[in-house]
């Protein structure tokens, strides 16, 4: 199926259409906000949704932020938010290890988010931090394994080096060892001069050197939509995934059975669409939105309170 312009659709069917959601799911980056810069009109969309009696939810791959910390960073741009509504891969990291019943130590590449996450639902840890080579360093005599450690979780980390894959190889070199990653993002936007990996790339590298590989929680693993389903009932057939980036938030929503909605603020281009319309691997087909439009602003008129 190709993806529906959205403004080439009536007022009537657009308004249809969104009447036809009672739970949005909004990503974040790209979406909402690009880093601290707000998208025009994107709190005005979610704020209104939430006004009409919709339930929203922030549902963003970004592990170095808590629950608390997303709703500070929601609220200080104009969103309504609540914890209740914010699904971030910390938490999801630590909801999991915590459902599980995980009584063990994970060793953490990532930051102070995931730290935040894991002391709320009572998990230990340890690794977060710098963790540099001495000058005189020798593979024999590295470090000396924790025999508590029972998983390794991956997300984003500024300080991850040598040591920390060596870690975390060593640790996950037990098979019963958990192996969870936040996210597989390639890389994120943000940069017209520099690429900036993404967690995706850490990822890589552990799997790479642990031949193992991770256990996703974020998009487009469906985790996060399993949590909401547990904790919140929702109708797939009634929820709206709002995106930017196809192979995370739309193959997300296609998978879990929602609608879909790519916005053009973001990662993917119309050129990606158009690509991957002509393309006949389906696997590029799964990326395809049901609607596309150039930036959540849009919706606004259409939205009735
Ligand atoms: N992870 C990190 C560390 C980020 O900085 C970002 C975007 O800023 C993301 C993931 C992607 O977040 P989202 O899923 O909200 O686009
Ligand atoms: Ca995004």
């Amino acid at each position: 199926m190709a993806a529906v312009k959205l403004d080439s659709l009536g007022k009537e069917k657009i308004e249809e259409i969104i009447n036809s959601f009672d739970t949005i799911l909004a990503d974040c980056d790209g979406v909402l906000w690009l880093q601290n810069n707000p998208i025009a009109d994107a709190a005005n969309v979610m704020n209104a949704f939430h006004n009409s009696g919709k339930r929203i939810f922030y549902v963003t791959n970004n592990s170095t932020k808590s629950r608390e910390e997303f709703v500070a960073k929601a609220t200080s741009l104009g969103f309504i938010a609540s914890t209740d509504s914010v699904l971030c891969t910390a938490y999801l990291i630590a909801n999991y290890l915590k459902d599980i019943n995980f009584t063990k130590k994970a060793y953490t590449i990532g930051s102070t988010g995931i730290t935040r996450e894991l002391d709320k639902a009572g998990i230990s840890y340890c690794g977060v931090g710098p963790d540099p080579v001495g000058e005189n360093f020798t593979y024999e005599g590295a470090f000396t394994p924790d025999p508590d450690i029972g998983a390794v979780i991956v997300g984003f980390d500024l300080h991850f080096n040598y040591m920390k894959m060596m870690k975390a190889a060593t640790y996950l070199n037990n098979k019963d060892t958990l192996f969870i990653a936040s996210n597989t993002d390639e890389r994120f936007p943000g940069s017209e001069t520099l690429i900036i990996p993404g967690t995706g790339s850490l990822v890589k590298s552990i799997e790479t050197c642990s031949e193992r590989e991770a256990t996703v929680m974020g998009k487009p693993a469906p985790y996060a939509a399993i949590m909401l389903q547990k904790n919140f009932k929702i109708d797939p057939k009634r929820t709206l995934m709002i995106g930017d980036r196809a192979n995370t938030d739309i193959l997300f929503g296609k998978r879990c059975g929602f609608k879909t909605l790519l916005v053009l603020t973001g990662v993917s281009t119309i050129q990606d669409i158009d690509n991957w319309s002509k393309s006949n691997d389906p696997k590029n087909k799964e990326l395809i939105p049901d609607y596309y439009t150039q930036t959540i602003g849009d919706i606004l008129p259409h939205i009735k309170n």
